[in-house]
């Protein structure tokens, strides 16, 4: 496979075979170590120095099922730390088809200006974008796929990304082609702004597929493991992950009214099954991919009472950042203020904590969708308002003089309260990534690679290893190209390494694979020292600790001492 570098002070591209040391590697695992060893820690992520990786995974092309993830890896502006956010998006399938592991951009513009990186079959080239400024994310993927074809992956980013702003997204268009899809965290998308880049266009690529070096053997794994995807993820593929509401809501550990509360009048209105209903009813789709070769279709199309599109998909994490985070309970507002999010290129989780800070504030009216949908609109038009609320919740909370600011190494936390959730908790603690549920997603039913450690929701024993394990594995499944929901577990892993020597001929055995997961935080745990990040901030912040959550009264009781430093080993 190869690796394309895209320098943007002189404006050229060179293709080039994937350098040794990096040829084993693919997703989180090979951005990471391209930013390790090619960014300085120290420098601005917005500067010159900082360097943009988008990279397909291990799996990529294959028929492993679920496994067209695409990282995108950067010194993150909002966190300062090393940063890896993944998407679904077919550009990752097309890239393998081409030969493509990594697109790694480069150096500044010398002056102002937008382009678009177009990377098919005839090469990479850098073509002018300057029609396309300030326009959201909607507007843009239109025009693109009209003029490079409807099946064309495009990764964009919206008014929030060229005017740098720290919580910017890159969305990724779905299926659908609609631009519906986030690399959201940690800023990526102001780094690709900074770069001068408006959109990457992948067009449809119908290219050799990877080369297997036992067909039968992964074949044969990968039908197996689709079948029980497509049998055990049922409840994904009705209620999508909106099925969660109905579940953090009964055990009081959904952010509610900026984390002040765990559970909200209002679920019953917003959850999986309302949900379900209201998108049957209004003839939208309540199960679609978000790439090819996903077989769990957790995602939906949400539509209004007319049967036209608002957005799609609406998941959990987002329902509940801009929902009871913001005491905002209606469907049909939660639809509209997501698609603004993803029109304007903002993380919905970054920016739903955000105003959940400026409405404590007084800033903002609780509940307001208006309020709400008119803030996102001063971000594109780029006001005081506007970017502050694009700054992320660390800088909303600094500002406006607020303490209860749920975020940790800058990044917010997400819909999960970790003084219900702990693991959760000691995830948003300790991953290099700052707060991030997809860092160690330890919810009930998932154990860590000591099965005999048991462990309970809300009690701390046995949470910060099942948080290293965990965080080991879902590294894992980030540099296979894997979607979040095939499941961090040790049957996944094994399986894994099974995939991985059929397919490259290479030995691969279980330990090698863990050891992929450990090596790559541990890299990204050196950056962050180097940045200047160090144990000291591997905890969340303090009222977490020492401010009940009602009516339960929970704190989060794992100490500081005890998150502090987590070692990723496979002791
Ligand atoms: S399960 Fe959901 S998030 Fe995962 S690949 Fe399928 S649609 Fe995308």
């Amino acid at each position: 496979m190869d690796m394309i570098r895209i320098n943007m002070t002189e404006r050229t591209t060179t293709r080039e075979p994937m350098p040794e040391q990096y040829a084993h590697f693919g997703g989180r695992a090979l951005t990471s170590r391209i930013i390790a060893d090619l960014v300085p820690p120290s420098c601005h992520a917005l500067g010159p120095h900082n360097k943009i990786v988008v990279a397909n995974g291990l799996l990529a092309g294959t028929t492993a099922p679920n496994s067209g993830r695409i990282s995108v890896g950067t010194k993150s502006p909002l966190t300062g730390g090393i940063k890896e956010s993944n998407v679904g998006a077919n550009a990752g399938l097309y890239l393998a088809r081409l030969g493509i592991r990594a697109l790694v951009f480069e150096g500044m513009p010398r002056q102002p200006g937008l382009w678009l990186l177009v990377v098919d079959a005839n090469g990479a080239r850098i073509e002018d974008a300057s029609q396309y400024r300030g326009l959201g994310t909607y507007d843009t993927a239109e025009k693109l796929l009209a003029a490079y074809g409807q099946k064309a992956s495009c990764l964009i980013i919206g008014p929030a990304g060229e005017q740098k702003m720290a919580a910017s997204a890159i969305m990724a268009t779905d299926m659908d082609g609609r631009p519906s899809r986030a690399a959201g965290r940690g800023g990526t998308g102001a780094v690709l702004g900074s770069k001068g880049i408006k959109a990457i266009v992948v067009p449809q690529a119908k290219g050799e597929l990877p080369q297997y070096h036992d067909p039968e053997t992964f074949k044969s794994i990968a039908r197996e493991f689709s079948q029980k995807l497509i049998k055990e993820k049922e409840m994904l593929r009705v209620f999508g992950t909106a099925g969660m509401v109905k579940a953090a809501n009964m055990v009081q550990g959904m952010p509610t009214r900026n984390y002040s509360l765990g559970s909200f009048d209002r679920a019953d209105a917003i959850n999986g099954q309302a949900l379900h209903d209201t998108i049957k009813k209004r003839g939208g789709n309540v199960s679609r991919p978000c790439h090819t070769g996903c077989v769990i279709s957790c995602s939906n199309i949400y539509v209004d009472e007319a049967g036209e599109y608002i957005t799609s998909s609406l998941e959990y994490e987002t329902m509940v950042m801009v929902g009871p985070n913001l005491d905002i309970g209606d469907l049909d507002s939660l639809a509209r203020i997501d698609r603004a999010l993803d029109d304007v290129g903002l993380d919905s989780i970054e920016t739903g904590a955000a105003m959940g800070v400026a409405m404590e504030a007084g800033l903002l009216p609780w509940g307001d969708t208006d309020a709400v949908l008119s803030a996102l609109d001063e971000v594109s038009s780029g006001t005081v308002l506007g970017k502050l609320v694009g700054s992320g919740a660390a800088v909303m909370g600094k500002v406006l003089g607020v303490r209860r600011v749920p975020q940790v190494k800058g990044q917010s936390m997400v819909a999960y309260d970790p003084r219900t959730f702990k693991g959760m908790g000691c995830a948003y603690a300790t991953s290099p990534m700052g707060a991030d549920h997809t860092a160690a997603p330890a919810i009930p039913g998932r154990p860590g690679l000591d099965p005999s450690k048991k462990f309970e929701l809300t009690e701390k024993e046995n949470q910060v290893e099942l948080t290293r394990d965990l965080q080991i594995m879902i590294t894992v499944c980030d540099s296979l190209g894997y979607c979040f929901f095939v499941g961090p577990d040790i049957e996944n892993m094994r399986r894994s390494a099974l995939l991985l020597t059929a397919l490259t001929g290479r030995r691969t055995s279980y330990e090698d694979i863990l050891d992929l997961g450990v090596s790559t935080l541990n890299i990204e745990k050196a950056f962050n020292r180097a940045a200047g990040i160090g144990p000291d901030q591997d905890r969340l912040p303090e009222h977490f600790y020492d401010e009940p959550l009602p009516p339960h009264n929970r704190t989060f009781d794992i100490t500081p001492e005890e998150t502090a430093d987590l070692c990723y080993d496979l002791k």
